[in-house]
């Protein structure tokens, strides 16, 4: 096993990750920029570098800079939590040109996902379900797009190959807005992610976001950890996730679970990843597969027991699985609410310094956040400044135990989504479970100007 990793994150991922070595007895580096410099998980770590100034792409996206760090105090391995370089096969490469262990996938699988026309192509090759489209990326030719578009049915979605974060799609409704659509999509996507291929696909109209967890190892082993359910979004941000994914029939799930961890071991994946999917009338759809640890991931930790991240450390120091899927038994039902800094109604950014913090517990009740009273949200990186999960034997019990959870928490000095999500857990729809992707913003729509509180 590794005896010390630096952590190329910020944040609550930063500290998750910290806690997840201190348990296993693995020192840590944290890297920060000028504005981390101060927040107490940076003093929790064993050692500290900072590697630059605000900006993302002076710190957290330098990669020599993290590099560096990484020899300077002679760290084995580096973990890249989520966002940032945790996707960027060039990284993993750098980090394991360099003579260290880039904890995730090998730069090959990250490379192959990261383009999502070889993707849904290595996806199909697995016998996973896609969404219907054109074969690969779209010809240059119109006839044949407008063939293809005929063939797959409107309305249609536009999507860039090498698209991310929600960006780099477009709906196309009807034939005479088509070829117009393709060229715009591909000049922004030329633009955007340096890749004009696009790519087609049916537009579903209602459907939900339901992903499933995988971990593998170097050794061909695979299983898959259940599903969450993250159809409550804004802008294609998820806002709430829960596990087991409501209404869904288990034995559905289970042939898609299998289809994805047999996708693992078919292209030779190694770490934890997500596949992906809408889910509409009864068919499951893969859509792109995250090739890292994810911002939900402690709703199915609290189902299945399973510390992800340190199972993450352990396949990448060459470890064998420790267990098979006869091992993984789904418990209990978790929900987790992403707290952001922001105004709960018009989504405005809320940084500044916190006054007071305070944080919910009880029974089943988790709390993942590196914020505190006297804490300094930066105005420069995501506004998200904590999760907090309710676990519970039911959803009835976990939506109970997250009402008062949220009815606790206090934090002043700052806005944030506490409001949001206190009416979302008191939401009739939600409360019967399973509203598509659309809901929150249909009802924020419906409602301009929901009861506002503070805090
Ligand atoms: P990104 O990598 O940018 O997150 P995804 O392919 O995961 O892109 O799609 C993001 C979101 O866009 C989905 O969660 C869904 O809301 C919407 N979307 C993508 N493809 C389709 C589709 N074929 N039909 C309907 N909505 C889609």
């Amino acid at each position: 096993m590794f005896e010390k990793i630096l952590i190329a994150n910020r944040g609550e991922i930063a500290l998750r990750i910290q806690r997840a070595c201190r348990e296993m007895g693995i020192k840590t580096v944290v890297v920060h920029s000028e504005a981390d410099r101060e927040a107490k998980y940076v003093k929790l770590a064993d050692e500290s570098v900072c590697i630059g100034p605000a900006p993302s792409a002076q710190s957290y996206l330098n990669m020599p800079a993290i590099i560096s760090a990484a020899e300077v105090t002679d760290a084995e391995a580096i973990h890249p939590g989520y966002g940032f370089l945790s996707e960027n096969a060039d990284f993993a490469e750098r980090v394991e040109k360099s003579g260290f262990v880039f904890i995730g996938p090998r730069p090959e699988s990250i490379r192959l996902m990261g383009d999502k026309v070889s993707a849904k192509n290595a996806m199909i090759k697995a016998g996973v379900p896609c969404v219907p489209g054109s074969d690969g990326a779209l010809p240059d030719d119109p006839k044949e797009i407008i063939r293809i578009a005929r063939k797959v049915g409107y309305p249609v979605i536009i999507k860039a190959a090498g698209g991310g974060g929600g960006r780099g799609m477009r709906v196309v409704h009807t034939e005479a807005a088509l070829l117009n659509a393709v060229t715009m999509t591909k000049t922004e996507a030329g633009a955007a992610f340096g890749n004009p291929e696009v790519y087609m696909e049916k537009f579903l109209e209602n459907p939900r976001h339901v992903e499933i967890q995988v971990l593998a190892d170097e050794f061909k082993n695979a299983v898959w950890l259940g599903e969450r359910d993250c159809s409550m979004q804004r802008r294609h941000q998820k806002i709430i996730e829960e596990a087991p994914a409501p209404g869904i029939p288990r034995k559905l799930i289970e042939r898609i679970g299998e289809r994805c961890a047999e996708a693992c071991r078919k292209i030779g994946y190694r770490g934890a990843g997500t596949f992906e999917f809408l889910y509409e009338n009864g068919e499951f759809y893969f859509i792109e597969m995250n090739t890292r640890i994810q911002v939900e991931h402690p709703v199915t930790e609290m189902i299945t027991g399973v510390d992800l991240v340190q199972e993450q450390i352990r396949v990448a120091a060459g470890e064998k699985l420790r267990f098979k899927q006869r091992d993984i038994v789904l418990t209990g039902h978790a929900i987790e609410c992403r707290i952001n800094a922001e105004d709960p109604f018009k989504f405005i950014p809320s940084p500044g310094r916190i006054i007071s913090w305070h944080a919910p517990g009880g029974p089943g009740i988790r709390v993942d956040s590196h914020a505190y009273a006297g804490y300094f949200v930066p105005p420069t990186y995501d506004s998200m400044v904590g999760k907090v999960i309710a676990y519970a034997p039911t959803r009835e019990q976990a939506i109970k135990r997250m009402q008062i959870a949220l009815s606790e928490m206090v934090v002043e000095g700052i806005q944030t989504n506490i409001p949001l999500h206190r009416d979302l857990m008191v939401d009739a729809r939600f409360i019967e479970g399973g509203t598509n992707i659309h809901y929150l913003e249909q009802k924020l729509a419906a409602k301009p100007d929901l009861p506002k509180e503070t805090g």
